[in-house]
């Protein structure tokens, strides 16, 4: 008998229909002996008609009543989901966040989990209940309702799983495994049947939706066995099929496993970024500060950065922010920093996007980067901006040629043979 968690996701959830078979998938690991914990998200769209709701009455909307309306859909979804087991022989139990508690921080709408409760869902589970517990919410230490953040649900169910010590923490979505890159936008991606945790990692921050980058950190930190995996299939597949089908999180690369991967692992992308350039800064020390200081005391996050040579003693510092801090960044820019610095000018660019190529077996090849620089060229694509790690290798470019560009990659890194 193993304890497993299983999150399902918005498209999972998004009808009764589907609420039913996500039971009747429940029902079939019960029957398996196998104890339960199910996590689902809200209907698909359902947040983003919450916080549409939430906009229109106020353009920023107050971040603490937000969290109150936008952790709303994950209660409905648990509360079906627990009927539509009872009404299948499953004895269910549904609890939001703060029922559970769920302790976060008070960073509205991005919260971070800071301890879990399990007494409860003990109970439950020694009593052969399944307790169906909302993702994405949690409570502060004041008792305000909290959000983890877009995609949060994934965070709640790998931190759940880790407060439980549960054997596996499956992920169930709308497709069927991580791929080399979104299949939506390359069709001849291909499933991972493992993915190493620092790759996983990797992807998900730069812009694989497909795990919330939290999530990933927490299965790291406390090795929790991590799979992804489909919730489309027929819900009656066996136990056995399903449980060793879609991607799963490894810890430890298997040396004969390394030998035999690709260099290059997946592709990532992101179009939630914007460009910041400030132009013919004085070049001297504290500069940096001097720009990037301000920036972060207004809690903006900064990502790429370059800064160019100088010439007569100037140069260019050009960053990326989050689109969402993007007129707040240039605005605090020009009226406080633009005034002490006498810098020439403040221009930004809202219509970039980043690619990412990402690999463990970078570390052990030369030559990497040339070959994705020779690829965009090949395509004339200019690059804006560069930035590496020991395992990625990250561009900004213009947002026109982001899919362009990520189709090339795949291909030039050979993604699309087996
Ligand atoms: P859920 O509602 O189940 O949480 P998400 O929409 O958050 O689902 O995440 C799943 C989506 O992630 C997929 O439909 C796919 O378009 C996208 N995605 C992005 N990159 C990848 C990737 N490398 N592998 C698989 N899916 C990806
Ligand atoms: N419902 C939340 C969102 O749409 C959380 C999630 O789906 O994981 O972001
Ligand atoms: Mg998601």
């Amino acid at each position: 008998m193993a304890l497993i968690v299983q999150k399902y996701g918005g498209t999972s959830v998004g009808s009764v229909e589907r609420i039913r078979n996500v039971a009747r998938r429940v029902a079939k690991w019960r029957a398996a002996g196998h104890q339960v914990v199910v996590v689902p998200s809200a209907m698909s769209g359902e947040t983003n008609r919450l916080i549409a709701l939430a906009k229109e009455l106020q353009a920023q909307p107050d971040p603490r009543e937000l969290d109150v309306v936008a952790s709303t859909g994950e209660q409905v979804t648990v509360g079906l989901l627990a009927m539509a087991l009872e009404a299948i022989g499953v004895r269910a139990k549904s609890y939001t966040g703060w029922q559970v508690k769920v302790l976060t921080d008070s960073a509205y709408t991005k919260s971070r989990i800071i301890s879990i409760d399990d007494a409860r869902l003990r109970a439950d589970l020694d009593a052969g209940c399944v307790p169906v517990v909302a993702g994405f919410q949690g409570i502060d230490a004041e008792g305000n309702l909290t959000t983890l953040g877009r995609g949060g649900s994934d965070t709640s169910a790998v931190a759940l799983a880790a407060a439980l010590k549960a054997d596996e923490c499956q992920i169930f979505t709308d497709v069927d495994a991580v791929y080399t890159t979104d299949p939506r936008v390359v069709p001849e991606a291909r499933p991972l049947a493992t993915v190493s945790f620092e790759e996983m990692l990797e992807l998900a921050s730069l812009g694989s939706k497909v795990l919330q980058i939290r999530s990933v950190e927490f299965a790291g930190k406390y090795k929790v066995p991590t799979r992804v995996l489909s919730s489309l299939t027929d819900p009656d597949i066996p136990v056995e099929v399903e449980g060793r089908s879609g991607t799963l999180i490894t810890f430890e690369e298997d040396p004969k496993m390394a030998m035999e991967k690709a260099v290059i692992s997946g592709v990532a992308f992101n179009r939630d970024e914007a460009k910041i350039t400030v132009h013919d800064v004085p070049d001297r020390p504290g500069i940096a500060y001097a720009i990037l200081g301000p920036i972060a005391d207004a809690n903006i996050d900064v990502d790429v950065i370059v800064q160019n040579v100088g010439h007569d003693g100037m140069t260019d510092l050009s960053f990326t922010v989050h689109r969402n801090d993007y007129a707040r960044a240039v605005k605090l820019l020009k009226d406080q920093v633009q005034p002490h610095i006498k810098c020439r000018e403040v221009s930004g660019d809202d219509r970039i996007a980043k690619v990412s190529i990402v690999g463990l077996g970078m570390r052990s090849h030369a030559g990497i980067a040339a070959r994705m620089f020779r690829t965009l060229s090949e395509e004339g694509i200019n690059i804006q901006m560069i930035s590496t790690s020991e395992i990625k290798i990250s561009v900004v470019l213009e947002e026109k040629y982001m899919e362009l560009a990520v189709r090339v990659l795949h291909k030039a890194f050979d993604l699309d043979q087996q």
